[in-house]
């Protein structure tokens, strides 16, 4: 049967002499927890050129995120297992990444169609200390109606540990490519609410797991949805001057969403569940809410929502130390104080 690798017992018990023996690498760093964002795209060339531009974009984004909040950044293009190409690529990159970095504590998934819109808020951290899994879905969702739909693994975070380790095994037997990944769509299918006939995904997946093995596994895992960690975008692109008017970044719920996820988009394929042109334009809209915060920092905003050009919102001024603290937001995000 397909296996991730070698299978590793004991890391918990590993990684904490290697920290012991390491102290220049710790673990967590002034009290909070390091952290590294992983995200990829396909290795080849999008189907759409225009998908590349956007897939600059999007990380484009996330490295402004990550600078303004001390988070480390990976991107990947390669197919570590050429058995999981496509979504479950990112199985064994998390895998290689905890194992090659013991120094971080969680590793951030992130896809490449996701974009952080909230470029004040932080995670939560210390919510998480008794966990190991954090995913964006609703219990109710999930126990009750086993909708496929019910977590969301466009976003979340893991653990660097064992229990990691462990759940990464038993989630990618479904993986496989070609036969073994097409019986199992159909397993899926057949279990959960609303799925459509289709190969097996990283996301249905883990759902079957988390619902045929709830007592294993579901005691580490935390379903957060008092923010948008993921946030469905056909719902949100659409109001951003609304929020605009009304509230202000940092708050990450529907009021100004941390993650706005274009999930149905194939941007750099050449299908999807959307219009190509309004996935674009709405792509294009995200993108400039959150570069506007990060203009704001440096005394610019975009024309519009759906304009590449700039424009000037203070003037220069011969003392600029004076008001540096004044438009650094890390000096204003909640956890930071
Ligand atoms: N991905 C990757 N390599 C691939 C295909 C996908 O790293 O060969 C990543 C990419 O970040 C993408 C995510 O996996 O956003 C989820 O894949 P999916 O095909 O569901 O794409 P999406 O619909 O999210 O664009
Ligand atoms: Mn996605």
């Amino acid at each position: 049967t397909f296996t991730l690798g070698p299978k590793i017992a004991s890391w918990d018990t590993e990684r904490k002499n290697w920290l012991h023996q390491n102290p220049e690498y710790p673990n967590f760093v002034r009290g909070k927890p390091r952290i590294l964002l992983l995200t990829g795209s396909p290795p080849k060339p999008c189907d759409n050129p225009i998908g590349d531009h956007y897939l600059l974009k999007s990380i484009k984004n996330k490295i402004d995120y990550c600078r303004l909040h001390g988070i480390e950044i990976v991107y990947n293009l390669a197919h570590l297992d050429v058995e999981l190409a496509g979504y479950w690529a990112k199985l064994p990159m998390i895998r290689r990444l905890m194992l090659s970095h013991p120094e971080v504590e969680w590793i951030w998934w992130m896809d490449s169609d996701a974009f952080f819109t909230d470029m004040v808020f932080e995670l939560p951290m210390s919510k998480y200390d008794e966990y190991n899994l954090v995913l964006h879905g609703y219990p109710d969702l999930l126990f009750e109606q086993k909708s496929w739909i019910a977590v969301n693994t466009g976003s979340f975070l893991f653990r660097n540990c064992q229990w990691s380790l462990d759940l990464l095994d038993d989630w990618a037997p479904m993986g496989p490519k070609g036969p073994v990944r097409e019986e199992a769509g159909k397993i899926l299918t057949a279990n959960l609410k609303g799925r459509p006939a289709f190969e097996a995904d990283d996301q249905s997946a883990l759902i079957y797991l988390l619902l045929s093995k709830k007592e294993k596994w579901m005691d580490k895992v935390f379903l957060e949805n008092s923010f948008y960690l993921h946030g469905y975008w056909a719902g949100l692109v659409d109001r951003y001057e609304e929020m605009i008017e009304k509230y202000h970044p940092g708050l990450g719920d529907e009021r100004w969403p941390f993650v706005t996820h274009f999930v149905g988009c194939k941007p750099c394929g050449s299908y999807g569940d959307y219009p190509v042109e309004r996935c674009l334009s709405s792509m294009e809209r995200a993108f400039n809410f959150a570069d506007n915060q990060v203009l704001k920092l440096y005394g610019f905003r975009h024309r519009g929502l759906l304009s590449p050009k700039i424009k000037r919102i203070r003037n220069e001024t011969v003392s600029p130390l004076e008001f540096v603290d004044q438009f650094d937001i890390r000096r204003h995000s909640t956890e930071n104080t």
